[in-house]
């Protein structure tokens, strides 16, 4: 049966990459993502390849079910230069965890943004709905915003497999989470790419946006949008030690600057202090503190400092490859 393969990749635009994808239609699919041939595009329209030679390859790396369209499927792909070697945009490719020894649960905020008004839904067309205070997991048409969209969502989600974990409605208006976790860092970036693209999908239908910046609000007194990392690998699983977490930690101290590189744009609007964040300008760490850079959940304390942390400085439109990327270069580097 002719079969829709959505093949999606990450575009070449800087400082934050966007989606993209094309339908490529064949006779048969098995399902398997070793059956999928590679395929290319015009790298000259997406910042990836001036036009005099303008071809890149996209290549397969995870495949699942498209639960919205008809006998289809959703490819996540890497994108290739022409000489077959992986484009300076593929963050994926910079992943070191081969043996998926790292795990990770990101927690992706965004908000449902109205293309007419440029404003979070649940915003009046003039001025401010009440303070934030009410929004955050609340329940009826007074303050939570766009629950249809975020259903069909879920639901999309888990009927292409994807581990979703949870959503909430989030402290503003208007703003949204889902969370994600999987074994291996590259699956964790796959789910969170095609989430993503999900949810921009169902947004067509309503004519809703979705706005990952991490302060669209700008400094008004409301919060931006995270994408909390939180991570493991068997060292910090197996512990039994407040050294290991503290020297895992302190690996990061000299890896500030290279973590927020990639840590998503304009980090510097979000992370000033307020609004559950830590201060660009500060590195610190602290057990369930929700205004450091990286918390040590309670959960790890619980179970004799074994378990997991939280980088809670990556934001909403950071690319999930990168973090997880620079998450396990720095925990290696980690003098234990
Ligand atoms: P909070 O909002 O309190 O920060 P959430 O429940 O939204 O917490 O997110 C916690 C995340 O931690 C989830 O995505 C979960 O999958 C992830 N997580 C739990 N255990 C581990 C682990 N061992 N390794 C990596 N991530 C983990
Ligand atoms: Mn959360
Ligand atoms: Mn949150
Ligand atoms: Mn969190």
């Amino acid at each position: 049966m002719a079969t829709k393969l959505e093949y999606i990749w990450l575009d070449g635009y800087k400082p934050t990459q966007s989606l993209r994808s094309k339908t490529k239609i064949v006779k048969e699919f098995s399902g398997k993502v070793e059956d999928l041939d590679n395929w290319s595009f015009d790298g000259s329209s997406t910042e990836q390849a001036p036009g005099g030679s303008s071809d890149c390859i996209l290549k397969p790396v995870f495949v699942v079910p498209d639960p919205q369209r008809k006998s289809a499927y959703l490819v996540m792909c890497e994108v290739l230069s022409a000489d077959g070697k992986p484009h300076e945009s593929n963050g994926r490719a910079t992943i070191a965890d081969d043996d998926n020894d790292f795990w990770f649960g990101f927690e992706q905020e965004y908000f449902l943004w109205d293309p007419s008004t440029s404003k979070p839904l649940g915003f009046p067309a003039a001025g401010y709905p009440a303070p934030q205070g009410p929004y955050y997991c609340s329940v009826g048409a007074k303050n939570a915003f766009g629950r249809e969209i975020v259903e069909e969502h879920l639901d999309a989600c888990l009927e292409a497999g994807l581990n979703v974990e949870g959503i909430n409605a989030e402290v503003a208006a208007g703003q949204w989470e889902f969370q994600i976790f999987a074994k291996g860092a590259k699956e964790a970036g796959d789910q969170i790419w095609v989430a993503r693209y999900l949810l921009e999908r169902i947004g067509e239908k309503y004519g809703v946006a979705i706005n990952w910046h991490c302060k669209p609000l700008g400094q008004l007194d409301w919060n931006g949008s995270g994408m909390h990392a939180n991570f493991s690998n068997t060292t910090l699983r197996t512990a039994n030690s407040k050294e290991i977490f503290t020297a895992i930690c302190e690996s990061f101290r000299p890896a500030v600057a290279e973590c927020i590189a990639v840590y998503g744009a304009d980090n510097d609007q979000r992370l000033t202090g307020k609004h559950e964040t830590a201060s660009i300008h500060d590195f610190s760490y602290g057990v369930s503190d929700r205004g450091a850079s990286i918390r040590i959940p309670l959960y790890a304390v619980d179970h004799n400092w074994s378990g997991y942390l939280e980088d809670r400085r990556p934001n909403s439109a950071a690319d999930p490859y990168k973090v997880a990327a620079v998450i396990i270069k720095t925990v290696k580097s980690a003098k234990l």
